[in-house]
This record gives C-alpha cells, sequence and structure tokens, in this order.
C-alpha cells in the first residue's frame, strides 16, 4: 500500500458519500493522520508504506476519519482547527466555525479603529475569533467577549490562552518599552445580561449573531445543519431577531462616538441598516465582502443625533 492508493481509496469514498472537494479533504486527512507536510506528501507519496505499528495506526486513524467524512462531520471538526486571519483556532461542536465573511469585519475594525487603548466588546463570540483576532492584529489592551454558552466559552479561553503570547510579543514590538499587559476578559450570559452592571461604556461593539431564519437551516449543507451549533446559526423566524435586541440594547453601552459592527446576511443589509436607523444610531454603512456580498452594517451612536 502507498500513500497514493490511500488517498484515492479515501478520496473514491467520501467522492460517493456527495461530499464536495473530495480529493482535497482525503488528501489533507491522508497528511494529518502520516504526520506530513505537503512537500513529504508528494516527496514519499508513490513508496511503499512498511508494515511498522506507526503505518498500521496511522491508516487507521484516516480510515476513521474518512468514514467520519463521509457521514459529512466537518473537516475543521476532524482536524481540530481552522485559520482566521492567519491565526489557527481550535473549533469542536460547541462553536461555529470561523468563516472568512467574518474577516471582513475584523479587518474593517482594524481599518478604522487605530487607537489600541479604545475598550472592545464582541458579543456571541463563539471561538472567540473576532475579539482574539482584534487583540493580536490590533494590540488593543481592553477586550471583552462573551457568549451564552460556557461550552463556547471554553473554547474561546482555550483559543486566547494559545495565541496571548502572539498578542503580547506584538503589542511588545509595537511600542518597545512601554507595557505590553494584554488582557481579554469573558462572560457567560444572553447579551449585555453577560457583563456586570459597573462595566464602563465601551468605544466598539462587534458582533456576528446567529442570523438564519430558522426555516432556512433545513436546507443548509449537512455540514452545518447537523454538526455546527444550531445556538449559533438561528436568528428566529426572520433572522433579525438579535439585530433588533442588539440595535436597542447596544446604545447604553456605548460611548459617545462609540461604533458597533455587525456581521450580516447576504441579504440582510438594508433591514438591518434601518433598525439602526430607528434605534437612533449614525452615519449608517453597508460594506461587502470579499466576493462582493453585503456583510457588515456599522452605525455611530450620538445621543445628541
Ligand atoms: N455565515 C454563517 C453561515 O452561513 C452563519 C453565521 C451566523 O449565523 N452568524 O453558515
Amino acid at each position: 500500500m502507498t500513500l497514493f492508493e490511500l488517498w484515492q481509496e479515501g478520496a473514491q469514498s467520501l467522492e460517493q458519500a456527495g461530499v464536495p472537494d473530495s480529493e482535497q479533504d482525503a488528501r489533507t486527512l491522508l497528511m494529518e493522520a502520516f504526520h506530513l507536510d505537503m512537500t513529504h506528501f508528494l516527496l514519499e507519496r508513490m513508496r511503499e508504506l512498511g508494515d511498522t505499528e506507526d503505518h498500521t495506526a496511522a491508516a487507521a486513524q484516516y480510515r476513521q476519519w474518512i468514514r467520519l467524512r463521509s457521514g459529512r462531520t466537518p473537516l475543521q471538526h476532524l482536524l481540530g482547527t481552522q485559520e482566521f486571519m492567519g491565526l489557527p483556532f481550535a473549533v469542536n461542536e460547541h462553536v461555529l466555525i470561523p468563516r472568512q465573511d467574518t474577516e471582513t469585519l475584523v479587518e474593517l475594525v482594524l481599518a478604522e479603529q487605530k487607537d489600541p487603548r479604545i475598550r472592545l466588546l464582541d458579543l456571541c463570540t463563539g471561538s472567540g475569533c473576532i475579539p482574539i483576532g482584534l487583540a493580536v492584529k490590533g494590540g488593543y489592551a481592553q477586550v471583552t467577549a462573551s457568549d451564552i454558552s460556557q461550552e463556547a466559552l471554553e473554547v474561546a479561553r482555550k483559543n486566547w490562552e494559545a495565541l496571548r503570547p502572539e498578542a503580547v510579543a506584538r503589542k511588545g514590538a509595537q511600542n518597545a518599552g512601554g507595557s505590553a499587559a494584554q488582557e481579554l476578559i469573558f462572560y457567560q450570559g444572553d447579551l449585555f445580561a453577560a457583563l456586570p452592571p459597573e462595566t464602563e461604556p465601551f468605544d466598539v461593539i462587534t458582533s456576528n449573531p446567529p442570523y438564519i431564519p430558522t426555516e432556512v437551516i433545513r436546507g443548509l449543507e449537512p455540514e452545518v445543519r447537523d454538526h455546527e451549533p444550531i445556538l449559533a446559526l438561528d436568528g428566529a423566524e426572520d433572522g433579525l431577531y438579535f439585530y433588533r435586541r442588539l440595535a436597542k440594547e447596544a446604545r447604553a453601552w456605548l460611548t459617545e462616538g462609540g461604533s458597533l459592527y455587525l456581521e450580516i446576511g447576504h441579504d440582510q443589509g438594508e433591514e438591518v441598516s434601518g433598525l439602526l436607523r430607528e434605534a437612533g444610531f449614525a452615519q449608517i454603512q453597508v460594506i461587502k465582502d470579499l466576493p462582493g456580498h453585503d456583510r457588515v452594517v456599522r452605525g455611530t451612536w450620538k445621543s445628541g443625533a
């Protein structure tokens, strides 16, 4: 048996199960099971695999993953990780797998918010990819995040523990000699109810809330529908439940001139803008993602506006 033959065997099983990108997924799982990078895979794929214990264990692991992937378990749940903003995030069934769409929101905040002393809050944080991406790339010293799910917060805390050294190192490099202390505080609870009442207002609030209308969830890919947390997807009847609440509740937690950044579904730009306008936000703007779909709505809070 060669790696190439194992690859073909796995790719065929995935193809028969209707998994998109069957060849690529099979190769990724094979390389992971055998601890190979692409160079070594290419060099060694035609060599006969010896009958060693290591090889037998790796092949068994690979075949088990192929079976699970054929049942449409997301690749990221098998690998346990997803890259976001160039950083590795641990994921499991309790958090939404970070999407490239969400990088649009993080990039926008990084581009618009240049002062590292500002206070940021991320709601519905899940894996923590938004606040951690912001803390690492933006060097913001004061970041708070919350989620209603204790299991999700466990993942987020673990991700921060793993990536905090990177945040501290970058911050140290940015302001040589200055304080490199960097904290990310997590709270569990329902949106703003998670925060202790004495919490100071924030300059920036971000959120990628659940926004899929309940009826639409049934029609999603099995990887999403059957394996990702419904709690992170379900935006109730019209998908707008959390935006209504965020629009109403956020102003009490924003500084004068503070900004709210919300990820949205591609067809929700107009409605979410309307909700922010009704709630008294100014400078409301819809921002597109790389493929050109509406993806973020931003509004500024001005009590006098
Ligand atoms: N973008 C995700 C999806 O399409 C949904 C994210 C969300 O509901 N916040 O599956």
